[in-house]
């Protein structure tokens, strides 16, 4: 490290903030491991003093009109759109992701935002019917207070457009901690925020660890929302701290999610949406189709279609390349040792199933795409996310067969059929155990307006975003009055 080695700080009250210890964490360049900055590891008095800020600012942001929160959340989007280069950059240079990725998340993150903004002008109640003559009722949705927004590096914009957005309109202040692997994009979001206008204290950045940085938000009682977004195991740890003390918790995990090709499916189609599921964002995606489901009757003619697609993606971080690295070495070697074990379980690498030799690739934290096949449903790659560019292929006898083992994980995400039948289609969406269903379709790509979230061990029944996220950032007030006849 050298002296000239860039520092990413906390965000609190509308300025950049030093952690009390002077503690660091160092971030490295996925794509080379190079040191590429240094990041505040933020103690759990940071934490509190930013949570502070945000109760400070509370009092007057929740009093602003829905409609004038909107509007400055709209002054925010046109500087997303202003600096939306520059947010791309920041992306592919913090996770490694091609530039054409980053610019596309980035325009994930714009939409989101515009969607949101525009609820600013909604916010609906409901009026509503009494049984008492002279009564009038309705339902407003009112703020919750500080919401305490963590989230992972997978796809960091979207991750941060997706939640503040909604609690932001609602009239929450923010405290969000940041991923550790994508640290600057949290701290340049706020500095945009802060041009647009949003008052000082109202969006607030954490950086650092789960723990101490995470708990501490997870653990205080100002603290009335926690959104999360990251891995299951965190997940039930969060549910139990956080719902000890009766916060609001909204838990977006992980997935392992089913892929399923019919004996009927045009099979380069199927190709083309079960690559860019398993692969693409180099497999880092909760709604990665990570296991494929494929009729006996075209199992081998599948299989030998994806092979030739998966080795022919490009590795690296030019405009060429279909993928980037996974975030960081620890993450690379997860991957690594799920492949190895796979093979002591039976499992047969088709391709890929290592890092890359090519000297040019060889420091980076990059994984082949790679596929298996001859895993037992319930050997653990089968059944278990691995968040990397890995996809397990499995035979089936028959659509029941598909379903059954479509619904054989923990998790319930997301899933995807591909069938030219539209009876089997439909009997299959409306069967699996997943949040969102995809008809033709990849097994990701949820859009603004859509809720999106899992059943089971994928989350704990919330949706976001959708009108549906409203309710995780409001509480619904119902509001009566009786006019006297007798006085007119
Ligand atoms: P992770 O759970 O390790 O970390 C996610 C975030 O939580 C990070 O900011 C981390 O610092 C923080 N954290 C960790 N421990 C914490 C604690 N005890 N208290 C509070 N915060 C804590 O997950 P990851 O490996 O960074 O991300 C990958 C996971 O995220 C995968 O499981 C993936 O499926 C999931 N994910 C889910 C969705 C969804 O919408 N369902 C979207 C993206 C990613």
């Amino acid at each position: 490290m050298t002296n000239n080695t860039p520092r990413v700080p906390n965000w609190v009250n509308g300025c950049e903030s030093l952690p009390e210890n002077d503690a660091w964490l160092d971030k490295f360049n996925p794509h080379n491991s190079e040191l590429l900055c240094r990041v505040a590891d933020s103690s759990a008095a940071d934490v509190q003093g930013a949570i502070a800020a945000a109760g400070e600012a509370f009092l007057t942001w929740s009093e602003f009109t829905p409609v004038r929160r909107g509007q400055i959340l709209a002054e925010i989007v046109a500087g997303m759109k202003r600096r939306a280069d520059e947010l791309g950059e920041c992306i592919a240079v913090e996770t490694g992701k091609p530039p054409q990725d980053a610019k596309g998340e980035v325009g994930g993150a714009i939409l989101q935002a515009e969607y949101f903004a525009g609820e600013g002008m909604r916010l609906y109640g409901r009026s509503l019917t009494s049984g008492t003559p002279g009564k009038y009722s309705h339902t407003v949705r009112q703020p919750r207070g500080i919401a305490g927004l963590i989230v992972p590096a997978n796809t960091p914009i979207a991750n941060i457009a997706w939640k503040t957005f909604p609690a932001l309109v609602c009239g929450n202040t923010v405290v969000l901690k940041a991923a550790e692997d994508s640290p600057q994009i949290a701290l340049l979001f706020g500095k945009i925020a802060k041009e647009a206008g949003l008052p000082d204290g109202v969006f607030n950045v954490v950086q650092g660890r789960g723990q101490p940085a995470g708990a501490a938000l997870v653990e205080d009682p100002r603290v009335a929302v926690i959104s999360f977004t990251g891995s299951t195991g965190v997940g039930r740890w969060i549910a139990e701290v956080a719902g000890k003390r009766l916060a609001r918790i909204s838990l977006e995990l992980g997935g392992k999610n089913p892929f399923v090709v019919c004996d009927d499916a045009d099979l380069d189609q199927a190709v083309h949406w079960a690559s860019l599921s398993a692969f693409s964002n180099a497999g880092q995606r909760c709604a990665a189709g990570s296991r494929i489901l494929v009729f006996r009757e075209v199992y081998e003619a599948f299989r030998d279609k994806l092979v030739v697609k998966a080795q022919s993606l490009k590795l690296g971080v030019s405009a060429s390349c279909d993928l980037g690295p996974v975030i960081n070495k620890r993450q690379q070697q997860a991957i690594l040792a799920a492949i190895d074990y796979a093979k002591t379980e039976g499992g047969r690498i088709l391709c890929g199933g290592a890092a890359p030799s090519s000297p040019e690739l060889a420091n980076g934290y990059y994984i082949q795409p790679t596929v298996i096949e001859g895993l037992q449903p319930s050997a653990e790659l089968s059944c278990k996310e691995v968040f990397g560019p890995v996809v397990t292929l499995h035979p089936v006898d028959d659509l029941a067969d598909a379903l059954a083992l479509a619904n054989a994980t923990e998790y319930g995400l997301t899933a995807a059929i591909h069938t030219r039948n539209v009876d089997r289609a439909m009997w299959f969406a409306q069967r699996v155990r997943a949040g969102v269903a995809n008809i033709n379709l990849g097994t990701f790509g949820s859009e603004p307006h859509m809720p999106f979230g899992g059943f089971g061990a994928s989350g704990n029944g919330t949706r976001e975003p959708g009108v549906e996220a409203l309710d995780v950032y409001s509480e619904l007030k119902n509001i009566s009055f009786l006019t006297r006849s007798n006085l007119i």
